[in-house]
């Protein structure tokens, strides 16, 4: 759990000025997963369909917005419905 606090810290501070890597494929399946990173985020919910959905989404954070930015942030792999294709 300490790893993904500083893993979140990083992501929401210094990553949020970097690009998205050219090498992300896929797209949001809403699994939710990234906003747990290491807490539950407050704008956070599920729809009926298990869904989740961000209640600020047209003001997200950037860096809700880049991730996941690069393979080596990615955090999420279990569950996410991006990847990263191999150098
Ligand atoms: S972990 Fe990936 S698929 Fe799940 S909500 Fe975040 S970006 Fe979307
Ligand atoms: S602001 Fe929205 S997209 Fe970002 S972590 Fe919270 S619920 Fe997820």
């Amino acid at each position: 759990m300490k790893n993904n606090y500083w893993a979140k810290l990083y992501r929401n501070t210094i990553s949020i000025f970097l690009p998205v890597s050219k090498k992300r494929r896929g797209s949001c399946n809403r699994c939710g997963a990234c906003c747990k990173l290491p807490n539950v985020c407050p704008f956070l919910r599920y729809d009926e369909n298990n869904k989740a959905r961000c209640t600020i989404y047209p003001i997200r954070f950037i860096a809700c917005r880049k991730y996941p930015r690069s393979n080596k942030e990615f955090l999420t792999k279990d569950t996410c419905g991006f990847w990263f294709e191999e150098s």
